[in-house]
C-alpha cells in the first residue's frame, strides 16, 4: 500500500514537473514582443515625489511620469507599429500597485515599463534676514535660608532672525531598476496566474490544481528559478539598453540596479519588467529637464531605442544559430577574391615594436552572432569565426620592410548590423584596442608598422 501511495505521489509530482517544463520550453520558443505596457508611476491622490527646495518648480512626480509615459507610448507606437503599446493610465487617476500589475497582466503584456522620478533627502540651509530685540530675564536671589526670594530683572538683547530653506539636491541622472529574482511568492503567484504561456491555467481538467503546488520542494525551487531567470535576464537586458541609450543622450546614466523591496509592481507582473527613475525631481537641473517637452521627448526616444534593441535581440534568439566554426581548409582562392570584391577601410595604423603580435578577437558590444573571416597579408588567418565575449586568439608574424595588413571580412551582419569586432593587440610591450566595423560592402583593416628599434 505504502509503495503504491508513494508511486502515485511521485507520478503526480512528475507530471506536474513535466507540464511546467513543457510550458517553459513552449514559451521560451515564443520570443516575440507583441504587447508593451507603459506605466506612468503614481497618480491621483498619490503625487509621488515633489520638487521642494528653494526656487523649485514644485512639480509633482505623477504629472512628470504621465507626460513622459504619454510621449513614450506615442514614440513606441510610431517606431514599432507592429507592436501594441498600451498605457496603464492616461489621466490623473489613482491606481495602487496591485491594480497596475493586474492591468499589465490582464492586457497580456510581454514587457512592462514603469516611469518614475527620483528624489533624494534634502539638507536644510539657513540665512540671516535681520535682527530683532527680545526681552530676557536675569534671575537673582534676595535674602537667604527660608526667606529666600527669587527676583527676575528684564533686559533687552538683539538677536539674529534666520530664514530656513531646503538646499536642492546635487545628485542627478537616470537610473534603471529591476526586481532581484529570489524566491518571492508574489512573483511566483503572478507567474502561476499568468496568461496563455502557461498550460496549467488552460487545462482545468488537470486534477492537480496549481494552488497545491509547493514551491518549497526541490522541483518547485527549480521551476521557480527557471521562470524567474527567464524574466530576470530579459529585464536586465532591457535595463542595460535603457541605461546605455540614456548615456548616449549625454545625460548622467546611473546604471542598472536591483532590489527586492519597494518595487512590488515589478515582481507582480508576469513579464519582464523595468522601472526607470527618469531623474531627480528635487535637483534643479533634473526638475527642469523632466518638466521640459524636449527632456520628456529625449527620454521617450532613448527608451524606445532600447526597446527596439531588446526586441531585435529577443527575436534573434528564435533563430537557430549557425555553427560557430566552419571547418574549411585555409587559403581558398575564392575567399580572397571575395575580400577584394569589397572596399577596404583602414581603421587604424599601429606602430608595433615586435614582429610577433598577439591578437584577441571579440564581438564588440552585444553578442549578436557576428561571423567574420580575417586575412593577414592576403592569407586566410581566421575562417568564418562566430564572435563572442570570449577571446579568439591568434598570433601574427610581421614581415619587416613590408606592408603588413590585417583585413576583417564580414560573413554576415549579425542581428544588429554592422558586424563589429574588438581586437586587443599586444606586441609584448604595448596593448592596443582596435574596434573594427565591417558590412557586406566594406571590409575593415588594420595596418602594422614595425618600429625601428635602433
Ligand atoms: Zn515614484
Amino acid at each position: 500500500m505504502i509503495l503504491i501511495k508513494v508511486r502515485v505521489l511521485f507520478l503526480l509530482a512528475a507530471s506536474q514537473l513535466l507540464i511546467f517544463i513543457q510550458a517553459f520550453s513552449q514559451s521560451a520558443k515564443k520570443n516575440t514582443l507583441r504587447t508593451i505596457i507603459v506605466d506612468a508611476g503614481h497618480g491621483g491622490t498619490d503625487a509621488g515625489a515633489v520638487g521642494q527646495y528653494e526656487h523649485s518648480l514644485r512639480s509633482q512626480e505623477k504629472d512628470v511620469t504621465l507626460a513622459i509615459a504619454d510621449k513614450l507610448v506615442a514614440q513606441l507606437q510610431k517606431e514599432l507599429p507592429g507592436v501594441k503599446t498600451l498605457p496603464t493610465r492616461t489621466t490623473d487617476i489613482y491606481q495602487n500597485p496591485r491594480e497596475k500589475a493586474k492591468i499589465a497582466n490582464d492586457l497580456g503584456g510581454q514587457l512592462f515599463i514603469c516611469i518614475h522620478a527620483d528624489s533624494g533627502p534634502l539638507k536644510q540651509g539657513r540665512r540671516q534676514i535681520g535682527t530683532r530685540m527680545v526681552t530676557r530675564y536675569r534671575i537673582t536671589h534676595k535674602k537667604k535660608g527660608k526667606k529666600k526670594i527669587k527676583v527676575s530683572t528684564p533686559y533687552e538683547v538683539e538677536e539674529p532672525v534666520y530664514e530656513y530653506f531646503k538646499i536642492p539636491l546635487t545628485r542627478k541622472g537616470t537610473s534603471v531598476w529591476i526586481f532581484a529574482a529570489h524566491k518571492t511568492s508574489d512573483k511566483i503567484k503572478s507567474i502561476m496566474e499568468g496568461g496563455e504561456d502557461f498550460e496549467i491555467e488552460q487545462n482545468p481538467s488537470d486534477t492537480v490544481g496549481q494552488s497545491n503546488f509547493d514551491f518549497n520542494t526541490g522541483e518547485g525551487k527549480i521551476i521557480a528559478e527557471l521562470y524567474m531567470k527567464r524574466f530576470q535576464e530579459k529585464s536586465d537586458h532591457l535595463a542595460t539598453f535603457v541605461n546605455d541609450e540614456v548615456e548616449k543622450t549625454g545625460r548622467s546614466a546611473l546604471g542598472v540596479n536591483q532590489r527586492q523591496k519597494g518595487i512590488w509592481v515589478l515582481q507582480a507582473t508576469n513579464m519582464p519588467a523595468i522601472l526607470v527613475e527618469t531623474g531627480f525631481i528635487n535637483n534643479p537641473e533634473d526638475e527642469r529637464y523632466l518638466n521640459s517637452e524636449s527632456g520628456q521627448q529625449e527620454l521617450a526616444e532613448a527608451i524606445t531605442k532600447a526597446v527596439i534593441r531588446y526586441k531585435n535581440q529577443l527575436e534573434s534568439n528564435n533563430k537557430v544559430p549557425p555553427p560557430a566554426i566552419n571547418v574549411l581548409t585555409k587559403e581558398q582562392p575564392l575567399s580572397n577574391s571575395l575580400v577584394d570584391s569589397r572596399a577596404t577601410k583602414e581603421m587604424k595604423v599601429l606602430q608595433v615594436s615586435s614582429n610577433k603580435v598577439k591578437v584577441e578577437l571579440y564581438d564588440d558590444g552585444e553578442i549578436d552572432n557576428d561571423i567574420v573571416s580575417v586575412y593577414f597579408n592576403k592569407h586566410l588567418e581566421v575562417d568564418k569565426r562566430s564572435l563572442s565575449d570570449k577571446a579568439y586568439t591568434f598570433t601574427l608574424n610581421l614581415e619587416a620592410g613590408k606592408t603588413n595588413e590585417l583585413v576583417m571580412y564580414a560573413e554576415n551582419l549579425g542581428t544588429i548590423p554592422p558586424n563589429t569586432a574588438l581586437m586587443v593587440i599586444t606586441d609584448g610591450t604595448n596593448r592596443y584596442e582596435v574596434r573594427l566595423s565591417a558590412d557586406l560592402k566594406n571590409n575593415a583593416s588594420v595596418r602594422f608598422e614595425l618600429k625601428n628599434n635602433n
